[in-house]
């Protein structure tokens, strides 16, 4: 007979550690608690990058439809079928590149499981992966989880704010070496709103081809261009075509963040073992959503010109609003994000800065610290999101002028 448990026993706390070391090692997502905050103080949310305008109304009618059409149980567990030929076919429109449906895609709950199936099917335990800081918040996380080192290289923001944030190549290459199984890049890039040159993604192209290294690329916000800049994919480079994990996703595009359908695109090889990965972690994305981006990525080239017009005319809207409450701007060449500059204001660090603009003012950011390794790179910025309606861009430089009369 097993002896019960003395009274003292149950009485006492657990002796082991109940957290992994694991989830001891980072914090929670400053961008997601900030739009909790911004819905305590009744702020303008400006944090979390998400539209507050409604997403297409035939994307929306397509997975009403799906709906109703029963299409609501599993998909195949790397993607519906249609979803996985549209992508294909749209990568080879807007990329020129041939990647094989059944082979060569797995559709994942989001962009964000997408880009952690990858890292947990390429990393053993020691491995290093480089990524760039200001960094988006999930990367250094992700690597974590997989037991994986990141190792980080600073994008140097211009000294002149209509320059480019760049890389210093010596910093570069000095955080590669036989260690490193990939670099994680983001172009266009959260939060600097960077687009990597050819130039650049050359450069790294060789460090990954002499360092045997993979790329590992995010490029949710290939649409949202501007100033006449181009987005480049790695994989299009010479060389790089097997040792790149392309990762995207209808989030930004199509302004349906909710939805979580994303996909990563590699060779068989690595799409196999991401397959197994996305499998265990999550089975499957939301199938009528599926159904629906099959026909999100069928839209014509007008619905991609004009979502790129309709972000560079909110960008112009918030560009000269933060200036004339007292902010130093970097101006975005692609994605829909502001980062500034806050010395101005006077305040100790960005932290109690992003503080006071949520509880004081009204309007919810995300402190810069929250995008680097080292929380003093970001001590004097802060970002804002510009993916929202002119009313509420228009509210928030109202709100935002009281910083000037503080
Ligand atoms: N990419 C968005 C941002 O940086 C939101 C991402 C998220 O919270 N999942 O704000």
């Amino acid at each position: 007979m097993v002896p019960k448990p003395s009274a003292d026993r149950l009485a006492s706390a657990p002796a082991k550690p109940l957290i992994s070391e694991k989830a001891e090692r980072f914090t929670e997502s400053v961008i997601r608690d900030m739009t909790r905050q911004a819905q305590l103080y009744g702020a303008i949310n400006l944090a979390q990058g998400f539209p507050d305008f409604p997403a297409p109304a035939e994307i929306k009618r397509a997975a009403q439809q799906a709906i109703g059409a029963d299409i609501n149980q599993y998909a195949i567990t790397w993607g519906a079928r249609s979803l996985r030929q549209a992508i294909a076919a749209k990568m080879k429109k807007c990329r020129g590149l041939e990647v094989d449906p059944e082979a060569e895609i797995t559709v994942c709950c989001g962009s964000t499981e997408a880009m952690i199936a990858s890292l947990l099917a390429v990393t053993n335990a020691g491995d290093e992966i480089v990524i760039f800081e200001p960094f988006y918040e999930n990367y250094g996380p992700d690597a974590i989880l997989s037991d994986a080192r990141p190792r980080f290289v600073t994008l140097h923001p211009p000294a002149d704010p209509a320059g480019e944030w760049r890389f210093d190549e010596r910093e570069l290459r000095a955080v590669f070496s036989p260690r490193t199984k990939a670099i994680i890049l983001n172009t266009p890039n959260n939060p600097t709103g960077k687009v990597f040159a050819r130039t650049e993604l050359e450069f790294i192209r060789d460090l990954c081809l002499e360092f045997d290294a993979l790329a590992i690329t995010d490029e949710i916000y290939e649409h949202i261009l501007y100033d006449g800049a181009n987005h480049l994919s790695i994989a299009t480079l010479d060389g790089m075509r097997e040792r790149t994990i392309t990762i995207n996703g209808m989030s930004k595009t199509y302004s349906v963040t909710g939805w979580r359908v994303g996909w990563a695109v590699a060779s068989p090889a690595l799409t196999n073992a991401i397959r197994k990965v996305h499998d265990f972690l999550t089975v499957g994305a939301p199938a009528p959503l599926q159904e629906a981006g099959a026909t999100a990525l069928s839209m014509p080239d007008s619905y991609y010109e004009e979502l790129a017009r309709a972000y560079r005319a909110r960008r112009e809207r918030l560009l000269p609003a933060l200036r004339q409450a007292g902010f130093k701007t970097f101006v975005p060449r692609g994605a829909y994000y502001i980062m500034t500059d806050i010395s101005s204001f006077g305040f100790p660090d960005d932290v109690s800065f992003a503080q006071h603009l949520v509880k004081n003012i009204g309007v919810a950011s995300v402190p810069g610290s929250s995008f680097y390794s080292r929380p003093e790179l970001g001590a004097r910025q802060v970002r804002f999101a510009f993916c929202k309606t002119d009313t509420t861009l228009d509210q928030a430089a109202q709100r935002l002028l009281k910083l000037r009369k503080a």
